[in-house]
């Protein structure tokens, strides 16, 4: 038997973001344990806005889990928060009741700011650094400083090492913003991804005394870029039949749609999609082709394939619940006819 190191992590009951949370239990196992092997376990709701304190148990349900880079014999363990009775979910659950598919592919662009001293890394003590401009993709230390590369890189390799689909990473407009990309069938599985690359990328930073920053315009009204998390989506139709009218339908119904997706697209939006900064206006829907000053992008590659492939909804914020984004972006998909139903109302 080999004593296995079970980081659970959930996700706990502030609002409107919730914090990661975690904790260890030690357990033996002969062999690296698969997910049903691994036990409910408890905490103290009272500690994380989720129970009162005179009952004050919750439940986590391991729904997720993943070799731990950073720990011998670790076990990264994503969780859902269920009540006392272990079935229920939680009201801070917000997993339990995604709409799920896995024919449903999401790539989320996760943005962020690295935060030392209370401003953005590389930000000198009073005033600001040279405008944004050359920060984007930039290379150098007068653009990107001397720890952050290392950070990301690290983080690269932790997420990789964890069989997390990182799929890419790039210096942002902002200096000390930066971006990576994560890739997943299915919205919980992109989700689950996504909230644990949060975590490691967190978890890394300690040592660096640095925080990030997830909101969306940490830098507020000014020349500075915001954060995003765009988020890219493909169905098995829109990949395999697409075609001009599904996509204008499609489209359609994500402006009918628009306060749907706002309300789960991240808080304080509207300081973010102001229409400047490679954002659209937060209470206008469009769409255009490579066009990054719109809603949804529309990549050259799907017009070209005959408007098969996947669109970019560029609106998601960097403090966007992965979860409910996805689900939000499935049942505006599901109200759209596809096959027969769309050919007879064409
Ligand atoms: P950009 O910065 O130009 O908007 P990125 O390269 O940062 O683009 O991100 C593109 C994202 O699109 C990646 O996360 C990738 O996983 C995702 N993606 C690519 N193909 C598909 C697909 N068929 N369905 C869903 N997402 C996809
Ligand atoms: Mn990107
Ligand atoms: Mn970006
Ligand atoms: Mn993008």
């Amino acid at each position: 038997m080999t004593k296995y190191k079970l980081e659970y992590i959930w996700l706990d009951g502030y609002t409107p973001v919730p914090n990661l949370r975690g904790k260890t239990q030690i357990k033996d196992f002969a062999e690296f344990p698969t997910l049903d092997q691994l036990p409910l376990w408890g905490f103290d709701g009272s500690s994380t806005m989720q129970a009162e304190g005179s009952s004050s148990d919750c439940v986590l349900k391991p729904v997720a889990s993943y070799p731990d880079p950073a720990r011998k014999n670790g076990v990264l363990v994503m969780c859902e928060v269920m009540m006392p009775d272990g079935t229920t979910p939680h009201p801070s659950n917000s997993r339990a009741t995604v709409l799920d598919d896995d024919d449903a592919w999401f790539g989320f662009e996760q943005e962020y700011f690295f935060y030392k001293d209370g401003r953005p890394l590389g930000f000198p003590t009073q005033g600001y650094p040279e405008p944004q401009g050359k920060y984007y993709t930039g290379v150098g230390y007068s653009a990107v400083g001397d720890v952050a590369r290392e950070i990301v890189e690290k983080h690269l390799d932790q997420c990789l090492d964890a069989g997390i689909n990182h799929e890419g990473i790039n210096a942002e407009v902002a200096k000390g913003q930066w971006e990576f990309q994560i890739f997943g069938k299915g919205s919980k599985k992109a989700a689950d991804q996504m909230w644990i690359a949060r975590y490691l990328l967190m978890r890394i930073c300690e040592s660096y005394c640095i925080d990030i920053e997830w909101h969306c315009k940490p830098l507020g009204d000014t020349d500075w870029n915001g954060s995003g998390m765009h988020c890219n989506f493909s169905t098995k139709h829109m990949r395999e039949v697409g075609g001009k009218a599904y996509f204008e339908a499609l489209m359609g119904q994500f402006e009918k749609n628009l306060e749907d997706h706002i309300a789960v697209y991240g808080p304080d939006n509207h300081m973010r999609l102001t229409g400047k900064h490679e954002t659209a206006p937060w209470n206008k829907f469009s769409y255009g082709i490579a066009d990054r000053g719109a809603s949804v992008r529309v990549p050259h590659s799907f017009v070209n394939n005959g408007y098969k492939g996947y669109l970019e909804d560029r609106r998601p914020n960097s403090q966007g619940d992965p979860y409910a984004i996805a689900s939000q972006v499935l049942k505006t998909i599901s109200e759209v006819p596809t096959g027969d139903k769309a050919q007879a109302a064409a």
